[in-house]
Protein backbone atom coordinates (compact mmCIF):
# COMPACT_ATOMS: atom_id res chain seq x y z
CA UNK A 1 0.00 0.00 0.00
CA UNK A 2 1.16 3.49 -1.24
CA UNK A 3 2.09 6.06 1.69
CA UNK A 4 -1.32 8.07 -0.01
CA UNK A 5 -3.13 4.75 0.59
CA UNK A 6 -2.27 4.32 4.42
CA UNK A 7 -3.06 7.87 5.13
CA UNK A 8 -6.39 7.89 3.33
CA UNK A 9 -7.84 4.59 5.03
CA UNK A 10 -7.48 6.71 8.32
CA UNK A 11 -8.21 9.92 7.24
CA UNK A 12 -10.41 11.67 4.36
CA UNK A 13 -7.47 13.41 2.24
CA UNK A 14 -7.33 14.95 -0.22
CA UNK A 15 -3.80 15.20 -2.04
CA UNK A 16 -1.88 18.69 -2.58
CA UNK A 17 0.70 18.22 -4.65
CA UNK A 18 1.99 21.73 -6.41
CA UNK A 19 5.64 23.07 -7.71
CA UNK A 20 7.99 20.86 -5.96
CA UNK A 21 6.27 20.68 -2.74
CA UNK A 22 3.67 18.40 -1.21
CA UNK A 23 1.38 18.78 1.61
CA UNK A 24 -1.77 16.10 2.72
CA UNK A 25 -4.04 17.86 4.14
CA UNK A 26 -7.05 16.35 5.99
CA UNK A 27 -9.91 16.99 7.47
CA UNK A 28 -10.27 15.72 10.67
CA UNK A 29 -14.02 15.02 10.94
CA UNK A 30 -16.28 15.98 8.17
CA UNK A 31 -15.86 16.89 4.33
CA UNK A 32 -13.64 19.85 3.21
CA UNK A 33 -16.00 22.82 1.29
CA UNK A 34 -15.06 23.58 -1.91
CA UNK A 35 -13.48 26.94 -0.95
CA UNK A 36 -11.44 25.86 1.67
CA UNK A 37 -9.88 23.33 -0.47
CA UNK A 38 -9.20 26.20 -2.90
CA UNK A 39 -7.48 28.02 -0.10
CA UNK A 40 -5.14 24.86 0.77
CA UNK A 41 -4.97 24.76 -3.16
CA UNK A 42 -3.40 28.43 -3.38
CA UNK A 43 -1.48 27.97 -0.27
CA UNK A 44 0.17 25.26 -1.38
CA UNK A 45 0.60 26.42 -5.35
CA UNK A 46 2.34 29.29 -3.87
CA UNK A 47 4.36 27.58 -1.37
CA UNK A 48 3.08 29.34 1.74
CA UNK A 49 1.11 26.01 2.85
CA UNK A 50 4.61 24.21 3.27
CA UNK A 51 6.58 26.13 4.28
CA UNK A 52 4.47 27.56 7.08
CA UNK A 53 4.59 23.85 8.35
CA UNK A 54 8.35 23.45 7.86
CA UNK A 55 8.67 26.78 10.19
CA UNK A 56 5.33 26.66 12.31
CA UNK A 57 4.02 23.07 12.35
CA UNK A 58 0.86 21.72 11.54
CA UNK A 59 -0.78 24.75 14.41
CA UNK A 60 0.31 27.76 12.21
CA UNK A 61 -1.05 25.94 8.74
CA UNK A 62 -4.44 25.22 10.32
CA UNK A 63 -4.78 28.78 11.79
CA UNK A 64 -4.45 30.01 7.91
CA UNK A 65 -7.60 28.05 7.75
CA UNK A 66 -11.18 28.15 8.93
CA UNK A 67 -11.67 24.94 9.79
CA UNK A 68 -9.01 22.37 11.87
CA UNK A 69 -6.90 20.46 10.11
CA UNK A 70 -4.38 17.86 10.03
CA UNK A 71 -1.67 18.81 8.29
CA UNK A 72 1.44 15.88 7.33
CA UNK A 73 4.38 16.78 5.57
CA UNK A 74 7.25 14.48 4.42
CA UNK A 75 10.12 14.83 6.09
CA UNK A 76 11.85 14.95 2.93
CA UNK A 77 11.21 16.58 -0.06
CA UNK A 78 9.03 14.14 -1.72
CA UNK A 79 9.97 13.03 -5.43
CA UNK A 80 7.51 13.93 -8.16
CA UNK A 81 7.98 10.33 -10.15
CA UNK A 82 5.93 10.91 -13.19
CA UNK A 83 4.62 13.85 -13.41
CA UNK A 84 8.17 15.16 -13.35
CA UNK A 85 8.48 18.07 -16.57
CA UNK A 86 9.60 16.57 -19.60
CA UNK A 87 11.29 13.80 -17.97
CA UNK A 88 9.86 11.00 -19.89
CA UNK A 89 9.92 13.06 -23.56
CA UNK A 90 13.87 13.76 -23.40
CA UNK A 91 13.86 9.97 -22.56
CA UNK A 92 16.66 11.29 -20.38
CA UNK A 93 17.91 8.53 -18.35
CA UNK A 94 19.50 10.74 -15.87
CA UNK A 95 16.41 12.88 -15.86
CA UNK A 96 14.21 10.12 -14.93
CA UNK A 97 16.62 8.69 -12.14
CA UNK A 98 15.95 13.11 -10.73
CA UNK A 99 12.44 12.60 -11.38
CA UNK A 100 12.05 9.86 -8.54
CA UNK A 101 14.65 11.62 -6.66
CA UNK A 102 17.14 8.80 -7.81
CA UNK A 103 17.64 5.03 -8.30
CA UNK A 104 16.24 3.87 -4.93
CA UNK A 105 12.97 5.92 -5.37
CA UNK A 106 12.53 4.64 -9.19
CA UNK A 107 13.22 1.19 -8.74
CA UNK A 108 10.45 1.37 -5.04
CA UNK A 109 8.27 3.34 -7.57
CA UNK A 110 8.60 0.47 -10.57
CA UNK A 111 7.83 -2.44 -8.15
CA UNK A 112 5.13 -0.78 -6.43
CA UNK A 113 2.84 0.06 -10.17
CA UNK A 114 4.12 3.73 -9.75
CA UNK A 115 6.21 4.07 -12.41
CA UNK A 116 4.04 4.28 -15.61
CA UNK A 117 6.18 6.95 -17.44
CA UNK A 118 9.65 4.62 -16.95
CA UNK A 119 9.75 1.98 -19.46
CA UNK A 120 11.47 -1.36 -19.00
CA UNK A 121 10.97 -2.33 -22.93
CA UNK A 122 12.85 1.19 -24.59
CA UNK A 123 15.86 -0.69 -25.84
CA UNK A 124 17.38 3.31 -25.77
CA UNK A 125 17.22 2.91 -21.95
CA UNK A 126 20.25 1.20 -19.89
CA UNK A 127 17.51 -0.74 -17.79
CA UNK A 128 15.48 -2.27 -20.35
CA UNK A 129 14.88 -6.17 -19.90
CA UNK A 130 15.39 -8.19 -22.81
CA UNK A 131 14.62 -11.89 -22.32
CA UNK A 132 13.14 -15.04 -23.89
CA UNK A 133 9.60 -12.94 -23.46
CA UNK A 134 10.77 -9.81 -23.93
CA UNK A 135 12.35 -9.76 -27.37
CA UNK A 136 13.77 -5.90 -27.99
CA UNK A 137 11.15 -3.43 -29.47
CA UNK A 138 11.77 -2.63 -32.59
CA UNK A 139 13.02 -6.26 -33.40
CA UNK A 140 15.73 -5.31 -35.31
CA UNK A 141 17.07 -1.97 -33.36
CA UNK A 142 20.06 -1.23 -33.38
CA UNK A 143 22.14 1.80 -30.59
CA UNK A 144 22.67 5.30 -32.36
CA UNK A 145 26.46 5.02 -31.81
CA UNK A 146 28.66 2.39 -31.44
CA UNK A 147 32.91 2.83 -30.41
CA UNK A 148 35.37 0.21 -29.82
CA UNK A 149 36.86 0.80 -26.03
CA UNK A 150 40.27 2.30 -26.84
CA UNK A 151 41.99 -0.57 -24.91
CA UNK A 152 41.21 -4.22 -24.00
CA UNK A 153 39.62 -5.21 -26.42
CA UNK A 154 39.56 -8.58 -28.10
CA UNK A 155 37.08 -7.82 -30.39
CA UNK A 156 33.89 -5.44 -30.10
CA UNK A 157 32.41 -2.17 -29.49
CA UNK A 158 29.40 -1.46 -27.24
CA UNK A 159 27.10 1.82 -27.45
CA UNK A 160 29.32 4.60 -27.15
CA UNK A 161 27.82 6.61 -24.17
CA UNK A 162 29.05 3.07 -21.78
CA UNK A 163 32.57 2.83 -23.58
CA UNK A 164 33.80 4.69 -20.61
CA UNK A 165 32.51 3.19 -17.74
CA UNK A 166 33.28 -0.49 -19.68
CA UNK A 167 37.56 1.61 -19.29
CA UNK A 168 36.76 2.36 -15.87
CA UNK A 169 36.06 -1.10 -14.73
CA UNK A 170 38.91 -2.41 -16.72
CA UNK A 171 41.09 -0.37 -15.34
CA UNK A 172 39.81 -0.71 -11.29
CA UNK A 173 40.09 -4.40 -11.93
CA UNK A 174 43.87 -4.30 -12.94
CA UNK A 175 44.63 -1.65 -10.61
CA UNK A 176 43.02 -3.43 -7.74
CA UNK A 177 45.23 -6.74 -8.18
CA UNK A 178 42.96 -8.93 -10.17
CA UNK A 179 44.43 -8.69 -13.66
CA UNK A 180 43.49 -7.75 -17.37
CA UNK A 181 40.24 -7.92 -18.91
CA UNK A 182 39.43 -7.83 -22.39
CA UNK A 183 36.32 -7.33 -24.40
CA UNK A 184 35.86 -10.55 -26.13
CA UNK A 185 32.40 -9.55 -28.06
CA UNK A 186 30.03 -6.57 -27.41
CA UNK A 187 27.28 -5.39 -29.93
CA UNK A 188 25.74 -7.88 -31.61
CA UNK A 189 23.77 -6.72 -34.96
CA UNK A 190 20.74 -8.60 -35.22
CA UNK A 191 21.87 -10.11 -38.59
CA UNK A 192 25.06 -11.10 -36.67
CA UNK A 193 22.68 -12.92 -34.46
CA UNK A 194 21.13 -14.72 -36.81
CA UNK A 195 24.47 -16.01 -37.69
CA UNK A 196 25.72 -16.53 -33.63
CA UNK A 197 22.04 -18.41 -33.08
CA UNK A 198 22.50 -21.11 -35.90
CA UNK A 199 25.90 -21.78 -35.58
CA UNK A 200 25.13 -22.76 -32.12
CA UNK A 201 22.04 -24.78 -32.99
CA UNK A 202 24.37 -26.65 -35.54
CA UNK A 203 26.84 -27.58 -33.35
CA UNK A 204 24.97 -28.30 -30.52
CA UNK A 205 21.27 -29.00 -31.75
CA UNK A 206 18.27 -26.27 -30.61
CA UNK A 207 17.64 -27.42 -26.62
CA UNK A 208 21.53 -26.66 -26.03
CA UNK A 209 21.95 -23.63 -28.51
CA UNK A 210 18.30 -21.98 -26.69
CA UNK A 211 20.31 -22.56 -23.50
CA UNK A 212 23.23 -20.60 -24.85
CA UNK A 213 22.74 -18.29 -27.54
CA UNK A 214 19.25 -15.91 -27.59
CA UNK A 215 17.22 -16.24 -30.91
CA UNK A 216 18.10 -12.91 -32.99
CA UNK A 217 15.91 -10.03 -31.35
CA UNK A 218 15.75 -11.34 -28.08
CA UNK A 219 19.77 -11.16 -27.02
CA UNK A 220 21.12 -8.12 -24.81
CA UNK A 221 23.83 -7.83 -27.44
CA UNK A 222 21.98 -6.44 -29.44
CA UNK A 223 21.71 -3.19 -27.50
CA UNK A 224 25.28 -2.51 -27.33
CA UNK A 225 25.14 -2.74 -23.41
CA UNK A 226 26.36 -6.28 -23.06
CA UNK A 227 29.80 -7.11 -23.01
CA UNK A 228 31.39 -10.63 -22.88
CA UNK A 229 34.78 -10.59 -21.23
CA UNK A 230 37.72 -12.80 -21.03
CA UNK A 231 40.83 -12.78 -18.59
CA UNK A 232 44.25 -11.79 -20.50
CA UNK A 233 47.64 -12.39 -18.78
CA UNK A 234 51.25 -12.07 -21.20
CA UNK A 235 50.61 -15.23 -22.24
CA UNK A 236 47.60 -13.91 -24.12
CA UNK A 237 43.33 -13.70 -23.30
CA UNK A 238 41.61 -17.04 -22.16
CA UNK A 239 38.16 -18.47 -22.93
CA UNK A 240 34.51 -16.86 -21.60
CA UNK A 241 34.46 -20.72 -20.83
CA UNK A 242 37.75 -20.04 -18.21
CA UNK A 243 36.32 -16.56 -16.94
CA UNK A 244 34.25 -17.59 -13.70
CA UNK A 245 37.33 -19.32 -12.13
CA UNK A 246 39.66 -16.35 -12.95
CA UNK A 247 40.76 -13.88 -10.66
CA UNK A 248 38.99 -10.94 -12.72
CA UNK A 249 36.06 -12.96 -12.89
CA UNK A 250 35.86 -13.07 -8.81
CA UNK A 251 36.82 -8.94 -9.00
CA UNK A 252 33.60 -8.71 -11.09
CA UNK A 253 31.29 -10.50 -9.08
CA UNK A 254 32.34 -7.88 -6.24
CA UNK A 255 33.24 -5.14 -7.76
CA UNK A 256 31.14 -4.64 -11.41
CA UNK A 257 28.07 -3.00 -10.00
CA UNK A 258 30.35 -0.05 -8.89
CA UNK A 259 31.12 0.72 -12.50
CA UNK A 260 27.06 0.36 -13.52
CA UNK A 261 27.81 -3.31 -14.70
CA UNK A 262 25.58 -6.61 -13.67
CA UNK A 263 27.09 -9.85 -13.72
CA UNK A 264 23.39 -10.68 -16.00
CA UNK A 265 23.37 -14.43 -15.51
CA UNK A 266 24.12 -15.97 -12.32
CA UNK A 267 24.88 -19.51 -11.01
CA UNK A 268 21.49 -20.43 -9.70
CA UNK A 269 18.79 -18.75 -11.67
CA UNK A 270 18.46 -20.71 -15.06
CA UNK A 271 14.61 -20.80 -14.33
CA UNK A 272 14.21 -17.00 -14.38
CA UNK A 273 16.45 -16.17 -16.61
CA UNK A 274 16.56 -19.09 -18.99
CA UNK A 275 20.02 -19.13 -19.08
CA UNK A 276 22.98 -21.06 -17.97
CA UNK A 277 25.41 -19.13 -15.49
CA UNK A 278 27.52 -16.34 -17.86
CA UNK A 279 30.02 -15.04 -15.61
CA UNK A 280 31.69 -13.43 -18.62
CA UNK A 281 28.66 -11.46 -19.13
CA UNK A 282 28.03 -7.70 -18.53
CA UNK A 283 25.11 -5.82 -18.83
CA UNK A 284 25.05 -2.07 -18.15
CA UNK A 285 22.30 -0.70 -16.41
CA UNK A 286 23.76 2.39 -14.80
CA UNK A 287 25.84 3.03 -11.86
CA UNK A 288 22.83 4.39 -10.14
CA UNK A 289 20.58 1.33 -10.53
CA UNK A 290 23.46 -1.15 -10.48
CA UNK A 291 24.14 0.08 -6.74
CA UNK A 292 20.66 -0.29 -5.84
CA UNK A 293 20.65 -3.91 -7.05
CA UNK A 294 24.19 -4.54 -5.24
CA UNK A 295 22.65 -3.31 -1.89
CA UNK A 296 19.04 -5.25 -2.48
CA UNK A 297 21.34 -8.53 -3.33
CA UNK A 298 19.57 -9.33 -6.49
CA UNK A 299 20.50 -11.23 -9.04
CA UNK A 300 18.25 -11.05 -12.06
CA UNK A 301 17.22 -8.30 -13.62
CA UNK A 302 13.74 -9.72 -13.63
CA UNK A 303 13.28 -10.57 -10.09
CA UNK A 304 14.67 -6.72 -9.80
CA UNK A 305 12.00 -5.20 -11.49
CA UNK A 306 9.25 -7.30 -10.16
CA UNK A 307 8.96 -9.31 -13.82
CA UNK A 308 7.87 -12.82 -14.00
CA UNK A 309 10.52 -15.28 -15.13
CA UNK A 310 11.82 -15.94 -18.77
CA UNK A 311 12.55 -19.36 -18.94
CA UNK A 312 12.23 -20.09 -22.35
CA UNK A 313 10.54 -18.45 -25.38
CA UNK A 314 7.00 -18.57 -25.65
ZN1 LIG B 1 27.05 -12.35 -23.71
Amino acid sequence: MSYAQRVSARHRVVLLRRARRVALVALAAGALLASEVSLINQLVSRGEAAEVVRSGGPEAAAALLPVPVIVQVEATEPPEGCGADGALRAKDPAALLDAFGGAKGMHAAILAGDAPCVPLDDPALPWVVVNKQRPLDPIRYAPGVLAVPPSHVVEGSLRADVVESFEKLVAAARDEGSGRLALFSGYRSYDDQVSTYDSQVGARGQEDADALSAHPGFSEHQLGLAADVVACSDAGCGTIYEFGATPQGRWLVENSWRYGWIIRYESGHTPTTGYEPEPWHLRYIGPELAEVYHEGGHHTLEEFFGLPAAPAYE
